[in-house]
């Protein structure tokens, strides 16, 4: 079955310009904490997968990962996220990419359960990670780019 197309991925990325992109992460250590951390909030613990189609807030599901290891991305263009195993994943960061949104915008990418990959569900979970865990601002930027540039998320 083909993949359905991933219209939004534009969209995305012009809503995450490099400077404003947050709290910049110093090492793979520094950010391997900061996931352990949200992985281990009682605000991951309670959430609720958006499943898109439905109303999320009267129906959602529990998110299925409890590890996400963080790799350095040596080598790579892009920083990227993904499933690995059952309830495992992986992120990778490459340099340019240690920072608070791009971090969230991967773990996203890992708990999500529908495609496309930037679609709805995507954004909606990368928006509730930055308002759970980025600074307000950084928050309420990405908020606003979404709706400027008419990204899907609810
Ligand atoms: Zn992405």
């Amino acid at each position: 079955m083909k993949a359905p197309r991933d219209s939004q991925r534009q969209k995305i990325y012009d809503s995450e310009p490099s400077h404003k992109r947050g709290k910049r992460f110093r090492n793979i250590h520094e950010i391997q904490e900061f996931v352990d951390f949200i992985i281990a909030s009682v605000w991951y613990s309670k959430y609720k997968i958006p499943v898109m189609g439905w109303r999320y807030n009267s129906f959602g599901m529990d998110v299925c990962v409890d590890n996400i290891e963080v790799r350095d991305g040596r080598g790579r263009r892009r920083a990227t996220g993904f499933r690995t195993e059952y309830k495992k994943g992986v992120i990778k960061l490459p340099r340019q990419f240690r920072n608070m949104l791009i971090i969230l915008h991967e773990i996203a990418h890992v708990i999500q359960t529908q495609l496309p990959y930037h679609g709805p569900q995507f954004a909606r979970i990368y928006l509730d990670l930055a308002q759970a865990f980025a600074e307000k601002k950084v928050a309420g930027n990405l908020e606003n780019a979404f709706k400027r540039n008419r990204v899907k998320y609810d």
